[in-house]
């Protein structure tokens, strides 16, 4: 079969052809004007969904080498995400699935940052059940993955998403937006050790990262007041100190959801688990036992793909949906 994926949740316009469980094209525009803002605008980002989609769409099938009258069925992001950018994507698969009269398929956002992890890449695949720790700009869960298509959610943040923590506390710095990738260069360079901030405490599988935010608010304001330059002369260290900080906040939770669910396969997904800080400290795990997945660099942001791998197993279960579907911002596994 071939799949026609579009993902438009946030601010990435996406859209990728998929034969089966491989990926044929993967195009995405991501949208600049929100740099500016140091945050997405939602306004703007389904503004620029329109314009950028059907370039992409019309681009993603030409790299693909493939006819629109191959496709099988158009399979997109019904939620979660910003209202007026899931709209546009269900807007645009919903016409194509009627024009040429094939199945839609509704996908879930953050369970295709989990299923991006079966998308043929020569990778070893993981094995059911499996954890998964989905971290990203607007999420951060424990995910019991039983099945394609039967999470549970373990453990989840309470206030801010891990992605947050990154880009916040690069914002404090004077970083841009998205500051998370930022950090991730700085901090190879610095002293993970020099600064030490606290590590929130959030009920069994849970987390929090708003405290944490405010004492690298606090820290920081303390010190410039003592040292303009504080920052500047430090930044390094600081990255390392913050990046190792959040790390450490990410792992403890996750050691706790191995050792009582007794799952040692475990995956991480989302735009975070780009980070080398992660998944060194995931690697490192390998030595405990536990097996361990990272998805390719392309299929951690926000992609096309990994709407398209989701909607390949929900084809396969003839699981499809119609033009009364509604997007759901807030979509619950
Ligand atoms: P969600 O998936 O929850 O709807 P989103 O789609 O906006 O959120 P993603 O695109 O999956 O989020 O991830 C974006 C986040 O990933 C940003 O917060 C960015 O700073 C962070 N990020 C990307 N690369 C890195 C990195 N190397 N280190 C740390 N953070 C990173
Ligand atoms: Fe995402």
């Amino acid at each position: 079969s071939y799949l026609l994926a579009i993902e438009s949740s946030c601010d990435d316009t996406s859209c990728a052809i998929l034969k089966n469980d491989q990926v044929l094209s993967n195009v995405t525009a991501s949208q600049k004007v929100h740099e500016q803002y140091g945050g997405v605008v939602p306004e703007l980002a389904s503004r620029a969904h329109q314009s950028n989609i059907i370039p992409v769409v019309d681009q993603a099938i030409k790299k693909a080498g493939i006819s629109k009258s191959q496709l099988s069925a158009i399979a997109y992001t019904q939620g979660p995400g910003l209202m007026g950018s899931l709209l546009v994507g269900s807007s645009f698969a919903k016409s194509l699935s009627l024009a040429l009269d094939i199945p839609l398929i509704a996908v879930h956002h953050m369970q295709a940052h989990i299923l991006a992890h079966f998308i043929d890449s020569g990778q070893e695949k993981p094995q059911f059940p499996f954890l998964a720790l989905t971290i990203s700009g607007g999420h951060t869960q424990i995910v019991k993955v039983n099945d394609y298509h039967d999470m549970q959610v373990i453990g989840s943040t309470m206030d801010d998403a891990v992605g947050e923590a990154f880009d916040k506390s690069g914002k404090l710095m004077g970083l841009d937006y998205p500051a998370g990738p930022m950090i991730d260069k700085l901090a190879r360079k610095g002293n993970a050790k020099a600064f030490k901030f606290p590590i929130p405490t959030a009920p069994d599988l849970d987390y929090s990262f708003s405290g944490f935010k405010t004492s690298v608010l606090y820290f920081l304001q303390k010190q410039t007041q003592k040292d303009p330059d504080f920052i500047k002369n430090n930044l390094e260290d600081l990255c390392a100190s913050i990046q190792y900080t959040i790390i450490e906040i990410l792992f403890q939770k996750l050691d706790k959801a191995v050792k009582q669910t007794g799952i040692k396969q475990v995956a991480i997904g989302g735009g975070v688990s780009a980070n080398s800080g992660i998944r060194e400290r995931l690697l490192a795990k390998r030595e405990k036992g536990w097996k361990v997945f990272m998805p390719p660099f392309e299929y951690t942001t926000d992609n096309a793909a990994m709407i398209g791998i989701s909607g390949y197993f929900k084809y396969l279960q003839k699981d499809f949906t119609d033009l009364s579907s509604t997007s759901s911002p807030r979509m619950s596994m």
